[in-house]
């Protein structure tokens, strides 16, 4: 049976936000040249093999092991989470940054989740497949790192501008997630399973600024939130941060997507549209997103920040609400 993109939990009109919020994606996943994904140089990929040396060496006399055993050995969900909090919890001590984050959460989906097809029609028709990025995948993992919670109280109540932690902590984020996605990629690697792991950040078609590897549809898939009004994807530690994720062939059980809305206006627990005033820029309504005005003020953004690396950002529908670091629901459904 054909699902909705309602039913399906998908808001049709959604995709803007993988990028728009903090930056439009430039070139679309299928237009990178296939090294993007697997290349093994480069410093980040470097730096991971240092942190993960010993570690793959160790993985390494395992890989006579059946692909069973490996898994049971080596691919434990629980490892793949430890990873992800300990690499964000150490960045800090190894690369001088300012911006801090909060411990990541973590999903799993299956490549088979027959939510993946839909998002040939609620994204773009081009937006890959696991399977379309690695034949023989069989699970994707999702993370989110969420931001402390200072830095979006900062953004909100900047001004017209964003704050200039928000704009580095877009740059420095990307770079971690960067990082982190060939870390997990040679980890798994060294496994015995392969991996493809999507850049964190422009992959968009500049025309109609649209991704063709939503991290955060992705992320919606493999359970880590629900949707809100301001099309950010909601998860218990709210929207402030960055989602990425990988395709690999090692098999982990997928995890539940919740079943309750996360955001207030959805929940129908609150009227609330706080969101939508916060965009003083004609891009967010209650009704409807103009990808193009949001894109127009994000490049505005990024000649004022000219002295950054490109952070076409803003954010302000994201910061200062009820969901921006929490679940308001789960507030709801205590109180
Ligand atoms: S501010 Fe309110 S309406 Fe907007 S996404 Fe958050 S909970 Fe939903
Ligand atoms: S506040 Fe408006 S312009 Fe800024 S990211 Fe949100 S939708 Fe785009």
């Amino acid at each position: 049976m054909k699902l909705s993109a309602h039913r399906a939990g998908l808001p049709a009109n959604v995709n803007m936000i993988t990028g728009s919020v903090l930056t439009p994606l430039r070139e679309s996943v299928s237009a990178l040249p296939a090294p993007a994904y697997r290349q093994e140089g480069g410093a980040s990929s470097r730096l991971a093999r240092e942190k993960i040396g010993s570690r793959a060496s160790r993985l390494g006399a395992l890989r006579e092991a059946s692909v069973s055993e490996k898994e049971d050995r080596i691919m434990d969900q629980k490892h793949i989470i430890r990873e992800i909090v300990q690499f964000v919890r150490g960045y800090a001590e190894k690369v001088p940054i300012v911006t801090k984050w909060k411990k990541p959460l973590v999903g799993f989906a299956s490549a088979d989740d027959p939510l993946f097809p839909k998002l040939k029609e609620v994204v773009r028709s081009s937006h890959a497949l696991p399977r379309e990025l690695l034949p023989s995948a069989r699970t994707v993992i999702a993370f989110f790192i969420p931001f402390e919670n200072a830095l979006q109280k900062e953004n909100d109540q900047a001004g017209f501008y964003p704050a200039r932690s928000w704009a580095v902590a877009y740059v420095e984020t990307n770079r971690l997630i960067s990082e982190l996605g060939e870390h997990l990629k040679s980890l798994l690697e060294a496994g015995g399973s392969r991996a493809v792991f999507p850049p964190p950040t422009h992959n968009y078609d500049p025309a109609v600024l649209m991704s063709d590897w939503s991290h955060r549809h992705i992320a919606f898939i493999a359970g880590l939130g629900r949707f809100g009004l301001n099309r950010w994807l909601i998860t218990e530690k709210g929207c402030c941060g960055r989602f990425g994720s990988l395709v690999t062939e090692a098999a982990f059980s997928p995890t539940p997507r919740p079943g309750q809305e996360f955001c207030l206006h959805f929940g129908g627990a609150a009227e609330c549209s706080v969101c939508v005033d916060h965009c003083i820029y004609d891009a967010l309504f209650i009704d409807r997103f103009d990808r193009h005005a949001c894109n127009r003020h994000l490049l505005k953004n990024e000649g004022y920040f000219s002295n950054l690396e490109t952070s076409d950002v803003c954010g302000k529908c994201g910061c200062g609400l009820p969901c921006s670091t929490r679940n308001p629901m789960a507030k709801q459904s205590r109180t």
